[in-house]
């Protein structure tokens, strides 16, 4: 049996943007003409005094908590995720340190937005096998560093996740094209990660207009936050099969799609057992 996304679809997208800053609010509006969906990765302690007036040409604006709770806690179709409370080298700090970084951090995402927050990005994409260990004894699930695969590969071990490419990566619309055209008998993710305050740093904007225009409402792609990913894939990971494979039980909460040796499709309903 082959696990494919909901809807028995075979692909999946999915952004990850990083530290909060204003320009966000413009990239959300793109990614909600296109249906794609996106995590934010906010360091808690960094947000912005309120009424912040910032130097001209200063490309960096972090929002404040207020602008934040507005424009995240509007649009929770999107993700939060933590990026650490102060936006540390998570390999440079001592023990407990770090595991207040990513605490502390989680706590006050949660304090402010009502959500659950179990994901996160490392700041600089930094982590060593100590950070990872952090990041699960503080209930987070899946983080992202920045080092581009160029692969469709769904990830092996959450907490140490990295992505497709940078959006700025020369190859972004080829290998977005392989992606989308290339069939496959496993399923595949495409994963773009990025800083939204680049495409006004590096004045491409457009770029960012394109890929989603390219990327978003394909019938065959499901678009998913990070987390959504996580736990799906954490549900189809978590499926019983008998020794044969002929009795399937799902003992999730997620309804888990598949295609059987056959290649025919079926769908297991929470804790639902089926044969085969
Ligand atoms: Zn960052």
């Amino acid at each position: 049996m082959i696990f494919m996304f909901p809807e028995h679809r075979m692909k999946a997208l999915t952004l990850s943007y990083d530290d909060g800053v204003e320009q966000d609010i413009r990239l959300m509006d793109i990614l909600d003409r296109s249906g794609i969906l996106a995590t934010f990765n906010l360091n808690s302690g960094c947000f912005s005094p309120e009424g912040t007036v910032f130097p001209e040409g200063q490309v960096h604006r972090r929002l404040s908590e207020k602008g934040a709770l507005s424009l995240y806690g509007t649009h929770a179709h999107h993700e939060v995720a933590v990026h650490g409370l102060c936006h540390a080298h998570p390999t440079d700090l001592s023990p407990a340190d770090r595991l207040y970084e990513f605490s502390e951090d989680r706590r006050r995402l949660e304090a402010l937005f009502g959500r659950i927050i179990r994901g996160a990005a490392y700041a600089y994409g930094q982590f060593d096998d100590e950070t990872v260990e952090t990041l699960r004894a503080c209930g987070l699930v899946y983080a992202r560093g920045v080092h581009s695969t160029h692969s469709f590969d769904i990830p092996r071990d959450f907490l140490r996740l990295q992505p497709t490419c940078h959006h700025d990566d020369p190859e972004l619309f080829a290998l977005w094209n392989t992606f989308v055209t290339t069939r496959s008998d496993r399923p595949q993710l495409f994963y773009l990660w990025g800083h939204s305050y680049e495409f006004e740093a590096h004045d491409n904007w457009q770029r960012m207009e394109d890929f989603c225009l390219t990327a978003g409402g394909h019938p065959d792609v499901w678009y998913c936050t990070n987390l959504q990913l996580y736990d799906y894939v954490d549900a189809c990971r978590r499926v019983q099969k008998s020794f044969s494979h002929s009795l399937i039980h799902n003992p999730s909460a997620l309804s888990v799609c598949f295609k059987d040796d056959q290649g025919k499709q079926h769908t297991v309903a929470p804790g639902e057992t089926i044969s085969l």
